[in-house]
């Protein structure tokens, strides 16, 4: 639903248009890294209504294995209520959002339905995996990618706080400040806009376990900590008209290109800069069209706007 503004609380403001839209935070990455043409089989459970039918058929178009997702005969398919500002005279507030979930049949995608999908996660290059779905089921997954030798990438979203024994399991972690506050366990940080605040919250994150860590920064771009080198990928420049999707697409594109380098010949700093480099592109074209899966990016359009950039 578009706003002119976001309500306060106890507040009622008159929006729109109302449009539906296939998403959710798993579907949306698995759809990211599919249009950058990576080969995505998705684990995952919906309820047997019209939602669930309806994102089953938006997936087979993007050309997502469903083979690993199961249907809940009890349980509704997730969805997610999203107010969209439509911004001021001034630009401030454009594109801002927020988001509430009613995670359905995802709250049920068990440990045991992981293990049922060990072949699937055993055959991959990454996992990527994203906090819609149970904790306890996240970890399983993580286990069986780490005992395979598959990376492990976590956009710890929505935020949750992580303890060391996942932290041991991933290769990679994706957050925006807010979540990397939360995954340290602290209820509320001010993350100051300066560089050094920056290096310090991906340094803690980092020992959790995790030797990659990437913090999205919205307009700003994200923060790179890869080991001991850390650096700013400077945002692309657009017209920012619905931010939603924009994390899902950067998560997507970064687990996909970490792919492409990962069977190109192995994954050193370069190609972990160039993937943020490709994520950041895909997540500033998701805030170019509304909704959040049909806003994906496509491969070309990612090369189109990278190639127009500095330094690449
Ligand atoms: P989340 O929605 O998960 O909080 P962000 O808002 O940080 O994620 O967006 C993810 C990435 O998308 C950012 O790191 C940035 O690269 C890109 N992005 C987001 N908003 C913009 C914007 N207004 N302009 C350019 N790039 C953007």
């Amino acid at each position: 639903m578009e706003t002119p503004r976001l309500p306060r609380g106890g507040e009622t403001v008159l929006g729109g248009p109302f449009r539906a839209s296939p998403g959710g935070k798993g579907a949306n990455q698995a759809v990211a890294a599919a249009r950058l043409r990576a080969h995505v089989v998705m684990i995952a459970r919906v309820g047997a209504d019209e939602n669930g039918t309806s994102l089953r058929r938006s997936l087979t178009a993007e050309g997502v294995g469903l083979d690993a997702v199961s249907t809940d005969p009890a349980e509704a398919t997730g969805v997610a209520l999203i107010t969209v500002a439509a911004g001021s005279t001034d630009g401030k507030g454009r594109g801002e959002n927020t988001i509430v979930v009613a995670p359905g049949a995802n709250s049920f995608l068990s440990p045991t339905d992981i293990d049922a999908a060990r072949p699937v996660i055993a055959n991959a290059d990454v996992l990527l995996l994203q906090l819609e779905s149970p904790l306890a089921s996240v970890a399983r997954a993580a286990s069986i990618a780490k005992d395979q030798g598959v990376t492990v990438i976590l956009n710890a979203s929505p935020a949750a706080k992580i303890g060391h024994e996942l932290g041991g399991l991933l290769d990679v972690v994706i957050v925006n400040e807010h979540e990397a506050a939360t995954l340290l366990g602290e209820p509320c940080v001010t993350v100051a806009d300066d560089p050094g605040t920056h290096e310090e919250l991906c340094a803690l994150v980092q020992r959790v376990g995790v030797p990659t860590v990437v913090i999205t920064l919205g307009q700003r771009g994200a923060w790179m900590m890869h080991e001991r080198a850390s650096k700013l990928i400077a945002a692309y420049p657009v017209l920012a008209i619905d931010t939603v999707g924009a994390g899902d697409a950067f998560a997507g594109t970064f687990a996909a290109r970490w792919a492409e380098h990962q069977v190109g010949g192995g994954v050193d700093a370069s190609a972990v800069h160039d993937a943020a480099c490709w994520a950041c592109a895909a997540g500033a074209l998701a805030t170019t069209s509304r909704g959040a899966l049909p806003s994906m990016p496509t491969r070309d359009r990612i090369l189109k706007l990278l190639k127009s950039g500095p330094g690449y």
